[in-house]
């Protein structure tokens, strides 16, 4: 299979590159336009395999797009090129909008053109598969049931309208001109090679370094985890037997409030290191003004995808969590440029991410 994956630079493209490219039968076409948060550093485990290539490149170039599903005879498209850290969504929704809207409308322009022109049997088996968020659905009470794939959408930030517009956009080019589309909206990724503005790498990165640790609010929103394992494994089940127009929700079942992810990663490192004088990590957690708009709560149904497909998260967060500190240990190589500012001259360390 010829798959074309967008924003495979990213944190989840970047995996999904990695679990595809190893399976030789594939052929995986990267094309990403390297923002801040696209770093090759994380494909090195696949830049040199022979059914791996990179293509530095905006989806919003209909031109290039379009020359490249013909060139590599793409079968499925997996797009996940995206602007995504909400914190910045507020401070400049601009690129937001130009990325996740005006750039999916693009590419959808030049992928439907592509299938128009496959013959008959290609055209049937193609796919575009959307990669999208929970955040569409919007604040979920405390108390309140979970997000289904019928719930209405509500976006509250720049962020997650823009997502949500983009996945209308995809149905619409499904509905009205017969493009075979899938959409899939999970929820919190966690796991290594996760840029370290979100909260998960932040905290364990601004905990070995003895630096604070900032949490929104009271820390009592509540988040449902999933290892960025168990998401590719649950878009290439999807891929390849998801119904075309259908969208299926993915979750982990690990709802935990922010404070609850930033004291498990505390405990996770008080087992594996010192802090001087005897201090506990949770001791460098403060408190900070919360989001604008900030949901309280996001919590996926996930009945769907696991009745239709078989598929249901493999790893529990805890002993996820736990790996993922490891991997942030023993990968200095990889967060130390991003941390001290020698990668794309922006310093990280102080933001205030959830
Ligand atoms: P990320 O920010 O780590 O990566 C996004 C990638 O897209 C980067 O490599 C960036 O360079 C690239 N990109 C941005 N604009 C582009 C453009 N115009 N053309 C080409 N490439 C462009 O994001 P992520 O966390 O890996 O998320 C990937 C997708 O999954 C997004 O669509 C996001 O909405 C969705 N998602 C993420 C999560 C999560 O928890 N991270 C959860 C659910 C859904």
């Amino acid at each position: 299979m010829n798959i074309l994956v967008t924003g495979g630079a990213g944190f989840i493209g970047s995996a999904l590159c990695r679990h595809l490219a190893a399976d030789p039968r594939n052929r995986v076409i990267n094309l990403d336009k390297l923002t801040y948060a696209g770093n090759l550093a994380s494909l090195r485990a696949v830049e040199a395999a022979p059914n791996y290539r990179f293509v530095r490149g905006d989806i919003a170039n209909e031109a290039l797009v379009g020359a490249l599903l013909r060139e590599e005879k793409i079968d499925r498209v997996m797009h996940l090129a995206a602007e995504t850290h909400v914190d910045r969504s507020i401070d400049g929704p601009g690129a937001f909008v130009e990325t996740n809207i005006v750039g999916t409308f693009h590419l959808l322009k030049a992928v439907l053109g592509y299938w128009r022109c496959l013959d008959a049997e290609a055209a049937r088996a193609f796919r575009f598969q959307h990669i999208s968020t929970d955040e569409v659905f919007g604040d979920l009470p405390l108390d309140a049931g979970l997000f289904s794939e019928e719930t209405p959408y509500a976006p509250s930030s720049p962020y997650s309208a823009s997502k949500a517009a983009s996945d209308h956009l995809v149905r619409a080019w499904h509905q009205t001109f017969g493009l075979p589309v899938l959409l899939t909206n999970c929820s919190n990724n966690y796991g290594p090679f996760h840029f370290p503005e979100k909260l998960i790498p932040l905290t364990i990165l601004n905990a070995i370094e003895d630096k604070p640790l900032p949490i929104y609010g009271h820390g009592s929103n509540v988040r449902d985890w999933l290892h960025v394992e168990d998401h590719v494994r649950a878009l290439v089940e999807v891929g390849r037997c998801g119904r075309v127009g259908e969208s299926y929700n993915i979750g982990g079942r690990a709802e935990r409030t922010n404070l609850e992810v930033v004291e498990t990663v505390c405990e996770i490192l008080d087992r594996r290191r010192q802090r001087a004088n005897g201090a506990r990590h949770r001791d460098l957690i403060v408190f900070v003004t919360d989001r604008p708009g900030h949901d309280r709560r996001y919590a996926m149904d996930i009945s769907k995808i696991e009745r239709e497909l078989g598929w249901n998260p493999a790893e529990s967060f805890e002993a996820g969590l736990a790996r993922t500190v490891d991997w942030y240990l023993e990968n200095e190589w990889w967060w130390a440029p991003i941390r001290s500012g020698a990668y794309r001259g922006e310093r990280l360390g102080t933001l205030v991410a959830a």
